[in-house]
Order: structure tokens, then C-alpha cells, then sequence
């Protein structure tokens, strides 16, 4: 699982290590944020409306699911079963909440925080991405001091200051668990 405050990068270091690293699955999310300019239905988030996501938190569908930002999020249970059955590893990038449940129900769960060089780079990242202006914006950025907080209970964290260098270090992580795997 791969946490972090909003606009740190874990979505550029995801797609990049997917590049990478072409046997991992991901895990798409359902969400019931509106999607922002060029994401893709089914393909970034399972955009979905908030009756929906309620009816599918009703019947058990998820893994886990938390209210991030004002919105809510969740991973379907029926995804990260079919990858891991197929003996595949899945990531996950959801919030510190959804992690620290999932790592409740499958201790041998990774959790990889990322980290920003510091407050002020988050926010000029934010800034840089566009997609949140306002209210939207200042929700983001009051949260990431709680979610940075959390990230003590993480099994690693990654600061993203280089990106080539922060991709190193996450595939290193990753890399290492799988040597783990090979040789049991
Ligand atoms: P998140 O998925 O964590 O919300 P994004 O991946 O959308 O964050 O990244 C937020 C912004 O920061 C994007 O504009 C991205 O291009 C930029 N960014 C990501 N990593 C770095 C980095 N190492 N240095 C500078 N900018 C970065
Ligand atoms: P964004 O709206 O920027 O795409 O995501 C906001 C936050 O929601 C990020 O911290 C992201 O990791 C988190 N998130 C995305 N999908 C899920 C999910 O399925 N579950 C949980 N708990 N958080 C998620």
C-alpha cells in the first residue's frame, strides 16, 4: 500500500514504477469525487455516485473504505482477492485510514508512506497540479499534517524530493519483499 498527503507524488511514482515493474496489478478504487480533467473512468477510479458507494459499503464489497477529503473511497474486496489468488501483487494507493485497516485484516500487507521534502514543496505541488483550488486546496493540506503524523506506523517512507531517486528507493522496497517471496 502506498499512502501520503495529497500532491506529494504518489501518483507519478505509481504510474512510473508500473513502467518499471510490468507483473503488478493495481487496485482501482471506487470514489465518489468527480473525476478531474483526463482521468479515466475505470482506469484511475471507479467514479462512482454516493447511493452507489453506500449500497456497495452495504453489502460487504469492500476491503476497506474512509472518507478522505471530504469524499469517499474504497477498495473492492473481490479486486485484491482475485490478484492475490492468481498469486499476483497488487498495490494499493489509498489514505493512511484505509491502510492501517487493511494492515488489520492481512498483517503481511506492506505499507509505504511517501513523504514531501517539506510543507511548502506539498503546497507548490498542489499548486502546480491545478486540479484543486480554494476550499478543495486548504482541506488537502490541513490533512496532510495528520496524515504525516500517522506515517510512524508505516513499514517504510520514501521522501520524494528526486523523483528518479524516490523511485529507486520504492522499488528497492518493493524488489526486496519479492526476493522475500522467491526464496520461501
Ligand atoms: P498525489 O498522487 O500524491 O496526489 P501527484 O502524483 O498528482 O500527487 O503529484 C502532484 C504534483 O507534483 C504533480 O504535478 C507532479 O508532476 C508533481 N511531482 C511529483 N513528484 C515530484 C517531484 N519529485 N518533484 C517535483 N514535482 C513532483
Ligand atoms: P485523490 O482525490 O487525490 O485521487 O485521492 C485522495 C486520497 O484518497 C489519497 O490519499 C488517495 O490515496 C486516497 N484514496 C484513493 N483511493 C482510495 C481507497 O480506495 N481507499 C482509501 N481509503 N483511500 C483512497
Amino acid at each position: 500500500m502506498i499512502s501520503g498527503p495529497s500532491g506529494v507524488g504518489k501518483g507519478t511514482l505509481r504510474k512510473a514504477l508500473f513502467g518499471m515493474i510490468t507483473d503488478l496489478e493495481y487496485s482501482i478504487s471506487c470514489t465518489t469525487r468527480p473525476s478531474r480533467k483526463g482521468e479515466r473512468e475505470g482506469y484511475d477510479y471507479r467514479f462512482v455516485e454516493p447511493d452507489l458507494f453506500r449500497e456497495l459499503k452495504r453489502e460487504g464489497k469492500f476491503l476497506e473504505w474512509a472518507e478522505v477529503h471530504g469524499n469517499l473511497y474504497g477498495t473492492l474486496k473481490k479486486d485484491v482477492e482475485t490478484s492475490l489468488a492468481l498469486g499476483k501483487d497488487i498495490v494499493l494507493e489509498i489514505d493512511v485510514q484505509g491502510a492501517l485497516q487493511v494492515k488489520d485484516i492481512m498483517p503481511e500487507a506492506v505499507l509505504i508512506f511517501i513523504l514531501p521534502p517539506s510543507l511548502g514543496d506539498l503546497k507548490d505541488r498542489l499548486n502546480r497540479r491545478g486540479t484543486e483550488k480554494g476550499e478543495d486546496m486548504r482541506i488537502r493540506l490541513d490533512d496532510a499534517r495528520h496524515e504525516i503524523e500517522l506515517s510512524a506506523r508505516y513499514d517504510h517512507s520514501v521522501v520524494n524530493d528526486d523523483l528518479k531517486t524516490a523511485l529507486e528507493s520504492l522499488k528497492r522496497i518493493i524488489g526486496s519483499y519479492r526476493q522475500l517471496e522467491e526464496n520461501q
